[in-house]
């Protein structure tokens, strides 16, 4: 095995940078040569044709078979002079990953060869998915699951070195119209949250008729040379190293941060950036994270529908043009304990079909009237279903982040900033709901709210420990993992914020019912949200223990592990909320639950057993061949006449080692009978629960010895790379 170790890295290290030449010097030359966009519908429809797509995509209203057929037409035609032979429906099922299955456009028409593309191809598809999680909603007998059409999300050309496919996004459903999927629940909640949105509106200007959430998405990856990667069984099997000590220089010094691109990733930047291009994908940002060998890579913001499938791609993307440059891509939230994991920043707004950003504070008190109610709002709506927001990040692999000493934790809290606090401490003092304002009270509010300033981004103003921090003219929820399908926790927020608008318009026309002015209506059921949704407001550390203390006074949760945090998506007020947004009925909403909970013991279950494997079948027995040459040596000290101080110290090392090898097998011994017991519980909670907290702590003493062997043990016979040699690439 060392053999390998050292093979890998000898290759790893005789590396260089691949040589990558864009298509052009501008961007702008080749930007989304790959997408069926608007542009290319207007040049290859009719004029009819191409307006009815547009207004159904603008509208969210079902598309007409003609058009149906004449927008098939186009598009074969279209991807057919790029090169496509193939083409997929492309969708996002639970696995977390994308799912896509080719069909040709080839066809025999009477033994004939020819080439076609229906639109009910386009529309609909019945993918044998019957193995896709479906929570118990699919029988096997009826295991007939639908992909349809999702045309708010352009059609793209996938390319591989082996050829092109035209990839069209759908949603993916039950034969029984159940959501199987991701997007179908976020394109419900962004329906909601546009209906609602957009009634609030009307308050302050009847002119905007639509609202659409835009999403921005830092994308943290970690990258390692292949040859390393397949000398270690468990990143290939898990994503994550379960065993390794730490190296001795890890981020201490902080010389990775914005450190100059190490050559090698440089290329591998660019060339995916360049395909990433090609697909519309608008990449802004790239530069090295905290951790070594960690990276980030940033888009501009899109309509979130856009932005998550975007997002999804790069993904797959990054990965593709990974191996180009003998390069692993590491998603997951903590490939290596004790240095930083990664996360996946959802900066998050709403804008306006007259091209508002309605979290951007404005120019006149009006103006500020509405960023206000916006943020409040979404103030209240986390306060409200702080639990919900968190268990849409809950995974197995995000355990290790949150609360877990590190970025973010597992409380649910806002930060606002100084200035925007002061402005809602304000309201809270001037504004009482029993009484009456006077006028001098609201000139002097309307005076304050107008001195908001447009742009409040202030870099000093900035808290990198919380999970939900208002930043300017945004939201960055930045909780979310690496390695997860942004649509979730989406659908979540976009929920929580749809209802708490439906809730606000409510209370405020009931007031101006009763008499009351517009905005003193608005002012008092603000001043209600700031005072009820106090708790959740949070300035200071987050990652202290202080806060944790705090917290708790303050009656908010901070649920470490992913199983109970799970329990608040099937809560009563959950299961209520869905079912009033349209988003889930109950049997969907438990169905998920239940998929997300089997992903959770699934994946403990892997971990388990590729530890307990790499310990007996790699650490140990190397160990035990170290440990049979130090006895060796002991007996010939003592042959020779040597004994005492000389073989007392070796004798203690191979003592260390004896307790340690024997804690190791004993400690794997009793994890598999956690497992086997954990796996014949029938309940999928408790079972997961079983190993959350029967199982997983296994695997942390058993490192702990592995560790220290590691430490003991002749480098030159341990079997897998250690960390100095993995977390730094070239
Ligand atoms: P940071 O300071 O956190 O690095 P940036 O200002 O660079 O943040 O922005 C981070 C992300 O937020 C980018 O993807 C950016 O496009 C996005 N963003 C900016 N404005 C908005 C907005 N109105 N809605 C959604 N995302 C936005
Ligand atoms: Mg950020």
């Amino acid at each position: 095995m060392a053999t390998i170790r050292f093979k890998a890295l000898e290759t790893a290290s005789a590396r260089t940078s691949r040589t990558v030449k864009p298509p052009s010097e501008k961007i702008s030359d080749y930007f989304g040569t790959h997408v069926f966009s608007r542009n290319t519908m207007q040049k290859t429809l009719s004029k009819e044709i191409y307006n009815h797509m547009v207004a159904a995509i603008d509208s969210g209203h079902q598309i007409d078979r003609k058009t149906a057929e004449q927008v098939a037409a186009a598009m074969r035609t279209w991807a057919m002079s790029k090169g496509c032979t193939h083409y997929t429906h492309w969708f996002q099922p639970l696995t977390g990953t994308t799912a896509e299955k080719h069909d040709a456009f080839f066809d025999l028409s009477d033994g004939s060869p020819i080439e076609t593309f229906s639109s009910n191809a386009l529309v609909q598809q019945e993918p044998d998915a019957s193995s896709f999680p479906n929570g118990g909603i699919r029988n096997t007998f009826e295991a007939r699951g639908y992909t349809a059409w999702d045309p708010s999300s352009p059609a793209f050309i996938m390319e591989s070195t082996a050829g092109k496919t035209l990839c069209i996004p759908t949603i993916f459903v039950s034969y029984t119209g159940e959501t199987l999927d991701y997007k179908a629940p976020l394109l419900k909640a962004l329906h909601a949250i546009d209906k609602a949105a957009v009634d609030v509106c009307q308050y302050f200007d009847k002119n905007v008729t639509k609202v659409q959430p835009t999403l921005g998405i830092e994308q943290e990856y970690f990258l390692i040379d292949t040859a390393l990667y397949q000398a270690r069984p468990d990143l290939m099997m898990t994503g994550r190293t379960l065993l390794g000590h730490a190296a001795a220089k890890g981020q201490q010094l902080e010389d990775h941060y914005f450190g100059s691109i190490p050559s090698r990733v440089y290329a591998f930047m660019v060339e995916f950036e360049i395909e990433a291009f090609k697909l519309g994908i608008p990449l802004k940002t790239r530069h090295n994270e905290v951790a070594p060998s960690q990276f980030e890579c940033a888009p501009i913001f899109e309509e979130i529908n856009l932005a998550v499938d975007h997002n999804q791609l790069l993904m797959d993307l990054m990965d593709k043009i990974a191996a180009r440059h003998h390069f692993k891509v590491l998603l997951h939230e903590k490939p290596y304990a004790g240095i930083n994991g990664s996360g996946k920043h959802n900066n998050w707004s709403l804008g306006t079909n007259t091209g508002k950003n309605l979290l951007s504070p404005g120019s006149t008190p009006k103006s500020n009237l509405q960023f206000l109610t916006f943020f409040i709002n979404t103030i209240k709506a986390v306060h409200d279903h702080a639990d919900l927001l968190r268990a849409s990040i809950a995974s197995a692999s995000n355990d290790h982040r949150l609360g877990a000493n590190e970025a973010p934790p597992a409380i649910m809290s806002i930060f606002l900033g100084q200035q925007l606090s002061n402005v809602l401490d304000d309201l809270e003092k001037k504004v009482r709901t029993k009484d009456k304002m006077t006028p001098e009270q609201k000139t002097d509010l309307k005076l304050n709210i107008a001195k908001i300033p447009e742009i409040l981004l202030d870099n000093t103003d900035r808290n990198r420990t919380s999970p939900f921090a208002f930043t300017g003219n945004k939201f960055e929820f930045r909780a979310v993992g690496s390695s997860a399908n942004s649509s979730h926790a989406m659908m979540v927020l976009n929920t929580i914020v749809a209802n708490q608008l439906t809730i606000f318009k409510a209370e405020v026309d009931k007031l101006i019912e009763k008499g009351q002015g517009k905005d003193e209506a608005i002012f008092k059921v603000l001043h209600d949200y700031i005072v009820d949704s106090k708790k959740i407001r949070f300035e200071g550390n987050g990652y202290g223990d202080e806060w944790k203390r705090e917290a708790k006074k303050r009656g908010l949760s901070n649920v470490t592990t992913t199983p109970p945090a799970l329990d608040a998506l099937v809560s009563k007020t959950s299961l209520a909320l869905f079912e009033k947004m349209q988003i889930f009925t109950h049997r969907e909403a438990e169905a998920r639950h239940e998929i997300l909970l089997e992903d959770y013991t699934k994946k403990i279950q892997i971990e388990s057993r590729v530890i307990g494997d790499l310990s007996l079948n790699h650490i140990i027995p190397t160990t035990l061949r170290y440990q049979t040459m130090l006895i060796e040596n002991v007996e010939g000290l003592h042959d020779i006449g040597l004994k005492g101080i000389y073989s007392k110290t070796q004798i203690e090392l191979i003592k260390e080692i004896s307790e340690r090898v024997t804690r190791i097998k004993t400690n794997v011994d009793a994890m598999v009978e956690a497992r086997k017991k954990a796996n014949v519980i029938e309940n999928a909670r408790t079972r997961a629960i079983a190993y959350c907290d029967k199982v997983k702590p296994f695997m942390d003493i058993i490192r702990d010895d592995v560790d220290h062997l590691e430490l003991m043990v002749d480098d030159e016979v341990w079997p897998l790379p250690k960390y100095r040699e993995i977390t730094n690439v070239r």
